[in-house]
C-alpha cells in the first residue's frame, strides 16, 4: 500500500512510471540522474571519475552512488524499469564490453554492462557517449523535432552520432557516426587513434592544444589570456578572436573550415535536417563560428541538400550528461520491445 501511495505522489508530480536511471561515465566526472521517459529529473548526483586500475572497483562505487541516489528519492530498484549508462567508447558491438577507452585510462577491456547489472540487480543498457549524446539532443535539446539528426562534439576528441529516419543509427558493429575520425587531409596529421589527416587531428581539444602551444605568438591576445603561449587553450582562441585578435581569428577560421569538410560530407552522406555541435563551437557562437561555418558548408554542398540544413548549436549544455543517461535507460527499453 505504501509502495502505491508513493508511486501516486510522484505520478501527481508529473512524472511517467516507471522511472529511468541514467548514469553517465565521463573521463572527468560520473553524473546520475533519476528521471523519466519525458526527461523530467527527479534526483541527480554528480561527483569526479577518477579512474583507477581497478574497474570492477570504480564500478562497485558508482554502484553504490547510484543505490544512494534511490534512497534519497525514496525510490526501490522495483520502481526502476532500466539503468541507461553512457560511457567513452570504443565499445564491442553487443553494448556489452568498454574497449581500452582513451578517456579512462587504466580501463582495458571491461564487461561494464554485466557488472552494473550485477551490483544493482537491474536491466542495464549501455550506449557510447556520443550514441548518448544524440539521443539527448534529438529527444529534448536542439534537434527535438527532426528525424534525421547529426550530433558533433569538438571537445578533447570528437564525438559524433547519428538518429537517422528517428532511430539511432548504429550501423555495422556499432560505430556508425565517428565521424572524428574521418579523414579531413588525406596523408595528414597523426591522430591519436592511429590514423592519418582525421577531423579529430585537426579540431580536436588535445590536437588543437598541442598545436597552440607551438605556434602560439607571445604578442597574441591568446597568449595574454592564457598567460602564456604554453597555456594556450581552445577556449582561449575563441575568448581572444572575440577581441579581434588576428592570430585567433585565423585559429577559427581554420577550425570553421576543417568543420565544414566533415559537415559537407555529412550532408553528401546522410542528408540531415539538422547538425547540432556542442563545446567548442557552442562556446564560440553565431559570429565566430556558425555563421562562418554555414558559409563554408554551402560553398560545397548542392543546394538540395544545404537549402534546408540548419546548422545549430547544442541546447543542452551542462545537462547533457543526465539527459543522456536517461536516454540510454529509454534506448535499453525500446531495443527490448523492437
Ligand atoms: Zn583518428
Amino acid at each position: 500500500m505504501l509502495a502505491c501511495r508513493r508511486l501516486n505522489s510522484l505520478e501527481l508530480k508529473g512524472f511517467f512510471i516507471p522511472l529511468l536511471l541514467g548514469i553517465d561515465i565521463g573521463g572527468t566526472k560520473v553524473a546520475l540522474a533519476l528521471g523519466d521517459e519525458r526527461g523530467r529529473v527527479l534526483e541527480r548526483a554528480r561527483r569526479p571519475t577518477n579512474p583507477t586500475e581497478h574497474p570492477a572497483d570504480d564500478l562497485a562505487r558508482i554502484a553504490e552512488d547510484a543505490r544512494a541516489l534511490l534512497a534519497r528519492a525514496d525510490v526501490t530498484p522495483n520502481d526502476v524499469a532500466c539503468v541507461g549508462v553512457s560511457a567513452p567508447g570504443p565499445i564491442d558491438a553487443q553494448g556489452e564490453t568498454l574497449l581500452h577507452p582513451p578517456n579512462l585510462p587504466g580501463w582495458g577491456e571491461v564487461p561494464v554492462r554485466a557488472i552494473l547489472a550485477d551490483a544493482l540487480g537491474l536491466r542495464v543498457h549501455v550506449e557510447n557517449d556520443a550514441n548518448a549524446a544524440v539521443l539527448a539532443e534529438w529527444r529534448f535539446g536542439a534537434g527535438r523535432g527532426y528525424d534525421d539528426v547529426v550530433y558533433l562534439t569538438a571537445s578533447t576528441g570528437i564525438g559524433a552520432g547519428l538518429v537517422l529516419g528517428g532511430r539511432l543509427h548504429r550501423g555495422h558493429a556499432g560505430n556508425a557516426g565517428e565521424v572524428g575520425h574521418a579523414p579531413v587531409e588525406w596523408e595528414g596529421l597523426p591522430c591519436a587513434c592511429g590514423q592519418r589527416g582525421c577531423l579529430e587531428a585537426y579540431v580536436g581539444g588535445a590536437a588543437w592544444t598541442r598545436r597552440l602551444r607551438a605556434i602560439t605568438p607571445a604578442t597574441s591576445a591568446v597568449a595574454r589570456i592564457a598567460g602564456g603561449s604554453q597555456q594556450a587553450r581552445p577556449e582561449h582562441v575563441v575568448a581572444a578572436a572575440g577581441e579581434g585578435d588576428p592570430f585567433a581569428r585565423s585559429e577559427m577560421e581554420r577550425f570553421n573550415r576543417y568543420l565544414a569538410r566533415a559537415i559537407v560530407t555529412l550532408a553528401f552522406v546522410v542528408a540531415p535536417e539538422v547538425v547540432v555541435l556542442g563545446t567548442i563551437p557552442a562556446s564560440a557562437g553565431e559570429a565566430l563560428c556558425f555563421a562562418p561555418l554555414r558559409e563554408h558548408v554551402a560553398e560545397q554542398v548542392w543546394p538540395v541538400l544545404g537549402r534546408d540544413l540548419r546548422i545549430v548549436p547544442a541546447a543542452l549544455g551542462s545537462e547533457l550528461p543526465d539527459y543522456a543517461g536517461l536516454c540510454a535507460a529509454r534506448e535499453g527499453l525500446e531495443t527490448r520491445s523492437r
